[in-house]
């Protein structure tokens, strides 16, 4: 066994892991992140970070390289099928997420953090600390953050809640070729297409969704037809199509779920990120949340002298209520955009059009500050 006692184990070295290791590290906190991948690679996809997730980069000490590695779309196009609804000014950044991780695991490294690779968490026991891997080798570390995903089978061992459950929604992904610099919310019957710049070469990553029974394989591995991706998109207008013809290699997953968790943490583990709280993407929040959680363990562990029972407690207090309402939102929202009767449609573009709605709601999501909700906590 070795001995890491004097370390946090972080298991998964997604967003939430990284994030949080950096978050540790910059109080003084030592941590060790055992990923199971073999290196910090990741698919072939966007993330948009909204200003919550940007203003935490920032204090991570990760926001100007994420600036110089993602691309600052210039406007937010809302339209349903070939119809404008509405056009506002763009506040969020927009990367590969190759790249965002990138960018974080770098700070990590310079925060003086550890990462193993082909560290794959077979088992842990709360009462001693230890975690096993796959490779056999078992570390003693101080506490247990689970940042290992959706499927996160630390959350199925250990909170006993079950497997994933599709949502009733599949996506499309893949990177396409466009001209436009901005962000697009293209909505249909039944659909619903986002697409933006990741970079100034006019790689444009879009994602597609569409509701349906057929419960597909969640992995962001599987290649999808492309036949079959026209056909689902095939009433969008002419420059979205054209985008999307210019897509040539094509992914379809089913989008999962949990239900909320009444609790975020037991004994020795806490869970940040998806393995907490997996959403369905559409309010593009679950990478923010993440960064969110993350930053807030960090800081709590800072301001109560690394003490973890109380520090769960704190986090708990501060993260649940906030990470389920979002949760619950990004389902809503699902249900707003692929909206299938023309009145109905027209209704809700009325509504987006002519009321202060869309601000509002991400206003209430995006000027989230992290460090006043613990000053606050406190107080
Ligand atoms: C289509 C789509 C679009 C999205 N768009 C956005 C967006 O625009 N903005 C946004 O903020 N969010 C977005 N999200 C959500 C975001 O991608 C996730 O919420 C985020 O990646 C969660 O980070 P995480 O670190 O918790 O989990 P993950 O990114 O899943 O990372 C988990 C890590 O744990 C590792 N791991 C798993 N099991 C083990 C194990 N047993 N041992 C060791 N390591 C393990 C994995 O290899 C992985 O590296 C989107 C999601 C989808 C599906």
């Amino acid at each position: 066994m070795k001995d890491y006692s004097s370390h946090v184990g972080i298991v998964g070295g997604g967003i939430s892991g990284l994030a949080v290791g950096c978050a540790l590290e910059l109080h003084g906190v030592k941590t060790i992140i055992f990923e199971r991948g073999k290196d910090i690679s990741e698919y072939g996809a966007g993330i948009s970070i909204s200003p919550n997730g940007l203003r935490l980069l920032e204090k991570l000490g990760t926001k100007e390289d994420f600036i110089n590695e993602s691309f600052s779309p210039k406007k937010v196009v809302m339209r349903h099928l070939d119809k404008d609804i509405l056009t506002l000014e763009a506040e969020v950044l927009t990367a590969s997420r190759q790249n965002l991780i990138k960018v974080i695991h770098q700070r990590y490294l310079e925060l003086g953090g550890e990462m193993l690779f082909n560290h794959e968490c077979l088992s842990l026991n709360q009462e001693t600390c230890e975690i096993t891997f796959t490779n056999s080798e078992t570390y003693a570390v101080s506490h247990i953050l689970a940042c290992d995903g959706i499927k996160s089978p630390i959350r199925q061992r250990h909170f006993s809640s079950g497997t994933p459950t599709y949502s009733g929604y599949s996506a499309w992904r893949g990177i396409g070729i466009s001209d436009s610099k901005d962000l697009h919310f293209n909505f249909g019957p039944g659909s619903h297409l986002v697409s933006y710049p990741i970079n100034d070469q006019e790689s444009t990553s879009f994602v597609g969704i569409v509701r349906t029974k057929e419960a597909n394989e969640d992995s962001w591995k599987t290649k999808g037809s492309k036949d079959q991706f026209l056909e689902d998109f095939k009433l969008y207008d002419y420059k979205t199509t054209t985008m999307l013809n210019s897509i040539e290699e094509i992914y379809k997953w089913g989008i999962y779920t949990r239900p909320p968790l009444k609790s975020m943490h037991s004994h020795n583990l806490t869970l940040l990120g998806d393995a907490a709280h997996p959403m369905v993407p559409f309010l593009g929040q679950g990478g923010c949340m993440a960064i969110e959680d993350a930053y807030t363990f960090g800081a709590l562990m800072g301001k109560l002298k690394g003490d973890f029972k109380k520090a769960q407690l704190a986090y708990e207090k501060l993260r649940l209520e906030r990470n389920n309402k979002i949760q619950s939102a990004s389902m809503l929202q699902g249900r707003l955009n692929h909206i299938r009767s023309p009145t109905i449609a027209l209704v809700r573009n009325i509504v987006m059009k002519h009321t202060p709605i869309v601000s509002i709601r991400t206003r209430k999501i995006w000027d989230y500050d992290a460090d006043a909700a613990i000053e606050k906590f406190f107080n």
